[in-house]
Protein backbone atom coordinates (compact mmCIF):
# COMPACT_ATOMS: atom_id res chain seq x y z
CA UNK A 1 0.00 0.00 0.00
CA UNK A 2 1.28 3.32 -0.51
CA UNK A 3 2.38 5.15 2.72
CA UNK A 4 1.64 8.88 3.21
CA UNK A 5 3.70 11.75 4.01
CA UNK A 6 1.48 14.41 4.60
CA UNK A 7 -1.75 16.19 2.82
CA UNK A 8 -2.22 14.30 -0.11
CA UNK A 9 0.81 13.14 -0.91
CA UNK A 10 1.71 9.18 -0.87
CA UNK A 11 4.82 7.20 -1.40
CA UNK A 12 5.06 3.91 -3.90
CA UNK A 13 8.19 2.37 -2.75
CA UNK A 14 11.14 1.33 -5.14
CA UNK A 15 13.14 -2.04 -4.80
CA UNK A 16 16.34 -3.59 -5.71
CA UNK A 17 15.66 -7.23 -5.37
CA UNK A 18 19.02 -9.34 -5.57
CA UNK A 19 19.35 -10.18 -9.15
CA UNK A 20 17.21 -7.60 -10.59
CA UNK A 21 17.36 -4.60 -11.69
CA UNK A 22 15.87 -1.51 -9.55
CA UNK A 23 13.00 0.71 -9.55
CA UNK A 24 12.98 4.24 -8.39
CA UNK A 25 10.14 5.47 -5.48
CA UNK A 26 7.65 7.37 -6.80
CA UNK A 27 5.79 9.91 -5.65
CA UNK A 28 2.01 10.73 -5.97
CA UNK A 29 0.55 14.26 -4.94
CA UNK A 30 -2.84 14.85 -5.31
CA UNK A 31 -4.09 18.62 -7.22
CA UNK A 32 -7.56 19.81 -8.16
CA UNK A 33 -6.83 18.54 -11.83
CA UNK A 34 -5.60 14.80 -10.96
CA UNK A 35 -3.00 12.89 -9.79
CA UNK A 36 0.95 13.99 -10.09
CA UNK A 37 2.86 10.83 -10.23
CA UNK A 38 6.54 11.62 -9.80
CA UNK A 39 8.76 9.10 -11.53
CA UNK A 40 7.19 5.94 -13.13
CA UNK A 41 9.65 2.91 -12.00
CA UNK A 42 11.26 0.03 -14.82
CA UNK A 43 9.10 -3.02 -14.28
CA UNK A 44 5.45 -3.48 -14.86
CA UNK A 45 4.64 -4.61 -11.24
CA UNK A 46 6.01 -1.29 -10.18
CA UNK A 47 4.01 0.96 -12.92
CA UNK A 48 0.87 -0.97 -11.95
CA UNK A 49 0.86 0.23 -8.34
CA UNK A 50 0.87 3.80 -9.68
CA UNK A 51 -2.25 2.47 -11.60
CA UNK A 52 -4.04 0.78 -8.28
CA UNK A 53 -3.85 3.72 -6.41
CA UNK A 54 -5.11 6.21 -8.99
CA UNK A 55 -8.30 3.66 -9.77
CA UNK A 56 -8.65 3.40 -5.70
CA UNK A 57 -8.57 7.52 -5.36
CA UNK A 58 -11.16 7.46 -8.32
CA UNK A 59 -8.50 10.15 -10.07
CA UNK A 60 -6.77 10.57 -13.70
CA UNK A 61 -2.90 10.67 -14.25
CA UNK A 62 -2.73 15.02 -15.21
CA UNK A 63 0.60 15.10 -14.67
CA UNK A 64 4.16 12.67 -14.87
CA UNK A 65 7.61 14.16 -13.45
CA UNK A 66 11.09 12.34 -14.24
CA UNK A 67 13.57 13.40 -12.05
CA UNK A 68 16.04 11.93 -14.42
CA UNK A 69 15.73 9.93 -17.55
CA UNK A 70 17.24 6.66 -16.20
CA UNK A 71 15.34 3.42 -17.43
CA UNK A 72 14.17 2.79 -13.26
CA UNK A 73 12.15 6.19 -13.00
CA UNK A 74 10.83 6.58 -16.86
CA UNK A 75 9.82 3.30 -18.39
CA UNK A 76 6.11 3.25 -16.88
CA UNK A 77 5.64 6.98 -18.78
CA UNK A 78 4.15 4.94 -22.23
CA UNK A 79 1.68 2.74 -20.39
CA UNK A 80 0.55 5.57 -18.08
CA UNK A 81 0.42 8.22 -20.88
CA UNK A 82 -1.76 5.16 -22.83
CA UNK A 83 -3.84 4.67 -19.51
CA UNK A 84 -3.69 8.19 -19.28
CA UNK A 85 -4.08 10.59 -22.46
CA UNK A 86 -4.57 13.78 -20.46
CA UNK A 87 -0.99 12.99 -18.62
CA UNK A 88 1.73 15.03 -19.69
CA UNK A 89 5.61 14.77 -18.90
CA UNK A 90 7.38 17.22 -17.58
CA UNK A 91 11.19 16.43 -17.63
CA UNK A 92 14.73 17.86 -18.32
CA UNK A 93 15.83 17.34 -22.04
CA UNK A 94 18.96 15.53 -21.30
CA UNK A 95 17.34 12.08 -22.49
CA UNK A 96 17.78 13.52 -25.99
CA UNK A 97 21.37 13.20 -25.76
CA UNK A 98 21.12 9.62 -23.69
CA UNK A 99 19.31 8.10 -25.86
CA UNK A 100 22.26 8.30 -29.05
CA UNK A 101 25.05 8.47 -25.76
CA UNK A 102 23.84 5.99 -23.31
CA UNK A 103 20.73 4.62 -23.59
CA UNK A 104 20.98 2.50 -27.41
CA UNK A 105 24.53 1.24 -26.48
CA UNK A 106 23.65 -0.19 -23.59
CA UNK A 107 20.82 -1.62 -25.37
CA UNK A 108 24.01 -3.66 -27.69
CA UNK A 109 25.19 -4.33 -24.32
CA UNK A 110 22.38 -6.33 -23.28
CA UNK A 111 21.59 -7.88 -26.70
CA UNK A 112 25.52 -9.04 -26.16
CA UNK A 113 24.84 -10.45 -22.73
CA UNK A 114 21.28 -12.22 -23.47
CA UNK A 115 23.10 -13.94 -26.66
CA UNK A 116 26.08 -15.37 -24.33
CA UNK A 117 23.74 -17.44 -22.23
CA UNK A 118 25.01 -16.01 -19.04
CA UNK A 119 22.06 -14.29 -18.10
CA UNK A 120 19.95 -15.66 -15.04
CA UNK A 121 16.03 -15.77 -16.35
CA UNK A 122 14.84 -12.93 -13.91
CA UNK A 123 18.00 -10.59 -14.96
CA UNK A 124 17.38 -11.44 -18.79
CA UNK A 125 13.88 -10.88 -18.00
CA UNK A 126 14.65 -7.54 -17.23
CA UNK A 127 17.03 -6.31 -19.79
CA UNK A 128 14.48 -7.51 -22.70
CA UNK A 129 12.02 -5.04 -20.70
CA UNK A 130 15.06 -2.67 -21.12
CA UNK A 131 15.52 -2.89 -24.84
CA UNK A 132 12.04 -2.77 -25.90
CA UNK A 133 11.53 0.74 -23.74
CA UNK A 134 14.89 1.77 -25.51
CA UNK A 135 13.64 0.36 -28.68
CA UNK A 136 10.93 3.02 -27.89
CA UNK A 137 12.64 5.81 -26.39
CA UNK A 138 11.26 8.49 -28.08
CA UNK A 139 7.76 7.59 -26.14
CA UNK A 140 10.35 8.48 -23.26
CA UNK A 141 10.94 12.23 -24.44
CA UNK A 142 9.19 15.25 -21.88
CA UNK A 143 5.94 16.70 -23.44
CA UNK A 144 7.02 20.05 -21.59
CA UNK A 145 10.62 20.02 -21.44
CA UNK A 146 11.63 22.13 -18.02
CA UNK A 147 14.64 24.39 -19.18
CA UNK A 148 14.73 26.10 -15.41
CA UNK A 149 13.90 26.03 -12.18
CA UNK A 150 10.70 27.72 -11.58
CA UNK A 151 7.54 27.32 -9.47
CA UNK A 152 4.78 26.11 -11.72
CA UNK A 153 1.22 24.67 -10.84
CA UNK A 154 0.74 20.81 -12.39
CA UNK A 155 -2.99 19.54 -11.99
CA UNK A 156 -3.80 22.52 -10.30
CA UNK A 157 -1.06 22.23 -7.56
CA UNK A 158 2.00 24.56 -6.88
CA UNK A 159 4.85 23.05 -7.22
CA UNK A 160 8.65 24.21 -7.27
CA UNK A 161 10.84 22.30 -9.92
CA UNK A 162 14.49 22.43 -9.30
CA UNK A 163 16.79 21.86 -12.08
CA UNK A 164 20.25 20.66 -11.59
CA UNK A 165 22.89 20.22 -14.28
CA UNK A 166 25.72 18.10 -14.22
CA UNK A 167 24.39 16.12 -11.14
CA UNK A 168 23.41 12.40 -11.57
CA UNK A 169 22.62 12.87 -15.08
CA UNK A 170 23.56 16.07 -17.36
CA UNK A 171 19.87 17.36 -16.00
CA UNK A 172 17.96 16.49 -13.16
CA UNK A 173 15.06 17.50 -11.34
CA UNK A 174 14.20 17.55 -8.22
CA UNK A 175 10.64 18.51 -6.62
CA UNK A 176 9.49 20.68 -3.37
CA UNK A 177 5.95 20.49 -2.63
CA UNK A 178 5.07 24.07 -0.22
CA UNK A 179 2.10 22.09 0.92
CA UNK A 180 3.52 19.81 2.75
CA UNK A 181 7.00 20.31 2.56
CA UNK A 182 8.01 17.25 1.34
CA UNK A 183 11.15 17.27 -1.04
CA UNK A 184 11.47 14.44 -3.51
CA UNK A 185 15.60 14.32 -4.51
CA UNK A 186 15.43 11.79 -7.30
CA UNK A 187 18.51 10.19 -7.74
CA UNK A 188 20.42 12.78 -5.91
CA UNK A 189 19.85 10.86 -2.89
CA UNK A 190 20.24 7.01 -3.17
CA UNK A 191 20.85 4.25 -1.24
CA UNK A 192 22.74 1.71 -0.67
CA UNK A 193 24.83 3.90 -2.82
CA UNK A 194 24.39 6.94 -5.27
CA UNK A 195 24.27 5.55 -8.70
CA UNK A 196 27.39 7.39 -10.51
CA UNK A 197 27.23 5.93 -13.85
CA UNK A 198 26.71 9.05 -15.80
CA UNK A 199 27.48 11.73 -12.84
CA UNK A 200 29.43 15.05 -12.73
CA UNK A 201 30.27 14.44 -8.86
CA UNK A 202 30.80 18.39 -8.08
CA UNK A 203 27.52 19.05 -9.62
CA UNK A 204 26.01 16.30 -7.59
CA UNK A 205 27.99 17.94 -4.51
CA UNK A 206 26.02 21.78 -5.50
CA UNK A 207 22.46 20.35 -5.79
CA UNK A 208 22.63 18.88 -2.36
CA UNK A 209 23.53 21.66 -1.01
CA UNK A 210 20.98 23.53 -2.48
CA UNK A 211 18.60 20.92 -1.29
CA UNK A 212 20.39 21.57 2.15
CA UNK A 213 19.12 24.74 1.93
CA UNK A 214 15.12 24.09 1.90
CA UNK A 215 13.41 23.95 5.09
CA UNK A 216 11.91 20.38 3.91
CA UNK A 217 9.87 17.97 6.58
CA UNK A 218 10.26 14.99 4.86
CA UNK A 219 12.78 13.59 1.83
CA UNK A 220 12.04 11.71 -0.61
CA UNK A 221 15.40 9.83 -2.14
CA UNK A 222 15.37 7.79 -5.51
CA UNK A 223 16.25 4.72 -3.39
CA UNK A 224 15.69 3.68 -0.20
CA UNK A 225 13.83 5.42 3.04
CA UNK A 226 12.49 8.24 3.52
CA UNK A 227 14.32 10.73 4.99
CA UNK A 228 14.04 13.74 7.77
CA UNK A 229 16.73 16.88 7.62
CA UNK A 230 19.83 14.65 10.03
CA UNK A 231 19.09 11.25 7.47
CA UNK A 232 19.45 13.53 4.40
CA UNK A 233 22.83 15.67 6.21
CA UNK A 234 24.25 12.37 7.28
CA UNK A 235 23.95 11.20 3.65
CA UNK A 236 25.38 14.08 2.30
CA UNK A 237 28.40 14.13 4.25
CA UNK A 238 28.93 10.65 3.52
CA UNK A 239 28.47 11.93 -0.49
CA UNK A 240 31.45 14.81 -0.05
CA UNK A 241 33.52 11.94 1.71
CA UNK A 242 33.44 9.30 -0.89
CA UNK A 243 34.03 11.76 -3.88
CA UNK A 244 36.91 13.48 -1.74
CA UNK A 245 38.23 9.63 -0.85
CA UNK A 246 37.56 8.71 -4.81
CA UNK A 247 39.82 12.16 -5.93
CA UNK A 248 42.82 10.80 -3.60
CA UNK A 249 44.78 8.20 -3.45
CA UNK A 250 43.57 5.82 -0.61
CA UNK A 251 42.91 2.23 -1.45
CA UNK A 252 39.43 1.85 -3.26
CA UNK A 253 38.17 -0.48 -0.94
CA UNK A 254 39.17 1.78 1.73
CA UNK A 255 36.74 4.65 0.44
CA UNK A 256 33.59 1.72 -0.17
CA UNK A 257 34.17 0.70 3.09
CA UNK A 258 34.20 4.51 4.85
CA UNK A 259 30.96 4.98 2.78
CA UNK A 260 29.59 1.73 4.34
CA UNK A 261 30.23 2.54 7.50
CA UNK A 262 29.21 6.25 7.12
CA UNK A 263 25.84 5.11 5.88
CA UNK A 264 25.50 2.36 7.55
CA UNK A 265 22.35 4.32 9.88
CA UNK A 266 20.45 4.50 6.95
CA UNK A 267 20.76 0.58 5.30
CA UNK A 268 18.79 -2.24 6.24
CA UNK A 269 19.60 -4.05 9.34
CA UNK A 270 21.16 -7.23 6.96
CA UNK A 271 24.49 -7.45 5.69
CA UNK A 272 23.62 -7.80 2.14
CA UNK A 273 22.87 -4.95 1.51
CA UNK A 274 25.99 -3.38 3.39
CA UNK A 275 28.39 -5.94 0.90
CA UNK A 276 26.05 -4.95 -2.40
CA UNK A 277 27.30 -1.00 -1.03
CA UNK A 278 30.47 -2.08 -0.95
CA UNK A 279 30.99 -4.31 -4.20
CA UNK A 280 29.20 -1.16 -5.72
CA UNK A 281 31.36 1.78 -4.33
CA UNK A 282 34.72 -0.32 -5.11
CA UNK A 283 33.30 -0.37 -8.72
CA UNK A 284 32.25 3.38 -9.06
CA UNK A 285 36.08 4.44 -7.17
CA UNK A 286 38.25 2.37 -9.72
CA UNK A 287 35.72 1.59 -13.17
CA UNK A 288 33.93 4.56 -12.88
CA UNK A 289 35.50 7.78 -11.33
CA UNK A 290 39.34 6.82 -11.34
CA UNK A 291 39.27 5.44 -14.74
CA UNK A 292 37.69 9.14 -16.09
CA UNK A 293 39.76 11.46 -14.15
CA UNK A 294 37.09 12.20 -11.26
CA UNK A 295 33.78 11.87 -12.85
CA UNK A 296 31.85 9.49 -15.10
CA UNK A 297 32.73 9.31 -19.04
CA UNK A 298 28.97 10.65 -19.78
CA UNK A 299 29.81 13.91 -17.95
CA UNK A 300 30.88 16.85 -20.32
CA UNK A 301 30.89 19.28 -17.48
ZN1 LIG B 1 17.44 5.31 -9.99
Amino acid sequence: MPRQLGADVWLITGGFAPGRQPDGNSVVLEGPHGLIVVDTGRHAFHREKIEAFAEARGRPVAAIVNTHWHLDHVSGNPALKSKYPGARVYSTRAIEAAIPGFLRPSAEQGRQFLASGEAAPEMAEDVRGDIATIEAAERLLPDVPVERSNSRKLAGRRLDLRLARHAATAADLWLYDPKSRVLVAGDLVTLPIPFLDTACPEGWRSALREISSVDFRVLVPGHGSVMARPQFELYRTAFADFIDCAAGTADKRLCADRWVAAVSPLLGIGEAEKQRARSMAIYYVGDVLRANGGKSEHCDA
